[in-house]
């Protein structure tokens, strides 16, 4: 009887250290989520820490000349004339030079200035933030962080909850729609 007892025991926990290791810790699986909500790899498969670096004549020969002068010679396209300004579509906006994705249509906000606005990055370190004292003003440039690709500035009169308005122009980016 006594065999029979150390035997059945010997099983439990035989059993019992089976099932506690095949079941992942809630802590465990929420570390994992975070790491992959935190993953910065873009369509291409490569991480964001990988700068994007082409001459001035390969980004001529990839860009339109808007694109070229907005982009990589900070130009800024006219008020009420880019394509997204008054774009209301579902997706993802991207850099219209690398592709990474920067904003998504639910931060996008009628501000009225003619440019499409967002309240927040997707990623703020997608982005590169730089003092701008150009043509007598004071401002914050914003960059992408990949390619250096000017996408216009960032102001703090915005909605909540972050009270910023990401002011950029509409020939930075690309549009994605999000498939239903
Ligand atoms: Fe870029």
């Amino acid at each position: 009887m006594k065999k029979i007892l150390i035997v059945f025991f010997a099983v439990l926990s035989i059993a019992s250290l089976t099932i506690y290791l095949s079941i992942p810790s809630s802590t465990a699986m929420a570390k994992v989520n975070n790491i992959n909500s935190r993953d910065t790899t873009n369509q291409k498969g490569k991480k964001m820490n990988e700068k994007v670096i082409k001459s001035n004549e390969d980004w001529k020969k990839e860009l339109s000349e808007e694109q070229y002068h907005i982009l990589r010679e900070k130009g800024t396209e006219r008020a009420f004339t880019g394509k997204y300004w008054n774009h209301h579509e579902i997706g993802t906006y991207v850099c219209a030079a690398c592709g990474t994705e920067l904003f998504e249509s639910d931060t996008k906000f009628d501000s009225g200035c003619g440019w499409p606005s967002y309240f927040e990055p997707i990623d703020s370190s997608r982005i590169i933030y730089k003092e701008d004292k150009s043509f007598g003003m004071s401002r914050t440039e914003v960059m992408c962080a990949k390619c250096d690709g000017h996408l216009g500035h960032v102001f703090d009169d915005g909605p909540p909850p972050t009270g910023l308005r990401y002011c950029i122009n509409s020939g930075s980016l690309k549009f994605i729609l999000k498939e239903k």
